[in-house]
């Protein structure tokens, strides 16, 4: 996935210890492994590759985040879509040549976006892409689904008190001994939040993101439009799993503060904190709990 990954962990001993780490590494190297499309082998990219030639068989696993990608697209309004593939591409060579997409070639990429042509049939464990060309993108999902994968992971050698963080999502178990969760900072900020049982994301374009005629365009894009988002937004959510928490992370990146917020105060057991750009000035919102979770030293 080309982040680094860290996992912390109480075991009874090194040995034990050891056994988790190795368990949570195959873990998150298996998700890596299916659901990386920089890599041609993986099962996503294969399925890529047959889209517009029917249904095709997929594991447990892929079909599991493809049935959660498609439910953060419907709360989101489509705001949240797997199916950026196309669009993605087009801004990573963007982001190599340092000039805008051609518009035509953008037009052409945003037909063949919309998760209405994603079609899964749970029966069959298949999925189809509706027409030659589309592609899907689980880089906004599937670091959060590889924490979970890990940390039960964990949770099945009977080590609970664990934390898995894929560099901008984590997933956390019960909290260490003797505190109340694990302090999480917030990216960018001096702010702590203490947390535990759940999944937290942070998405923001302060790592990848192409500048063109002086507008910073970020990694993630609006589905609507095919543009990579100038907005500037830094967001974390924390939500009852490092899947959901990482696709609404994504999601309310694209809706903006006040839907984004919104889409947070809707969900159970998920809040949103929220910091983008409005002409020269950083302006910060946030879900009715979020406070609450703030560390209090
Ligand atoms: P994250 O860092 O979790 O916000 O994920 C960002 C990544 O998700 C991008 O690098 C793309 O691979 C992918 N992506 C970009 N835009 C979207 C979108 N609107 N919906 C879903 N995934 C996206
Ligand atoms: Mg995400």
């Amino acid at each position: 996935m080309a982040t680094p990954c860290r996992v912390k962990l109480y075991a009874a001993g090194e040995e034990e210890a050891e056994r988790g780490r190795k368990a949570a590494y195959a873990e998150i190297a298996a998700v890596d492994a299916a659901m990386n499309d920089w890599n041609p082998e993986s099962e996503i990219s294969r399925l890529s590759a047959r889209a517009g030639q029917g249904e095709v068989a997929v594991s447990e696993p892929l079909f599991t985040v493809l049935l959660a990608s498609r439910h953060a697209a419907a709360l989101s309004g489509g705001a949240f879509d797997v199916t950026v593939g196309p669009v993605v591409g087009l801004w990573r060579r963007s982001r190599k040549g340092g000039m805008l997409p051609d518009p035509a070639e953008l037009r052409a990429a945003l037909d063949l976006v919309g998760f209405a042509r994603l079609h899964l049939d749970s029966g069959r464990r298949s999925a189809r892409l509706e027409r030659a060309g589309m592609k899907l993108d689980l880089g906004g999902i599937a670091k959060g689904y590889a924490c979970d994968r890990a940390l039960a992971a964990l949770a099945s050698m009977g080590i609970t008190r664990a934390l898995v963080d894929t560099g901008g999502g984590y997933a956390l178990g019960d909290p260490p001994p003797d505190a109340p969760g694990w302090r999480i900072k917030l990216a960018d900020t001096s702010r702590i939040i203490v947390l535990s049982r759940c999944g937290v994301a942070t998405s923001g374009d302060w790592e990848r993101f192409v500048e063109i005629n002086g507008v910073r365009y970020s990694h993630i894009v609006d589905p609507k439009t095919g543009l990579g988002l100038t907005n500037r937004a830094l967001v974390t959510v924390v939500a009852p799993d490092g899947m959901a928490a990482d696709a609404l992370s994504t999601a309310v990146s694209v809706l903006g503060s006040s839907d984004g917020i919104a889409l947070a105060e809707r969900l159970p057991g998920t809040e949103a904190w929220i910091r983008w750009r409005e002409g020269d000035r950083f302006r910060t919102a946030r879900s009715s709990g979020f406070e609450a979770l703030l560390a209090q030293d």
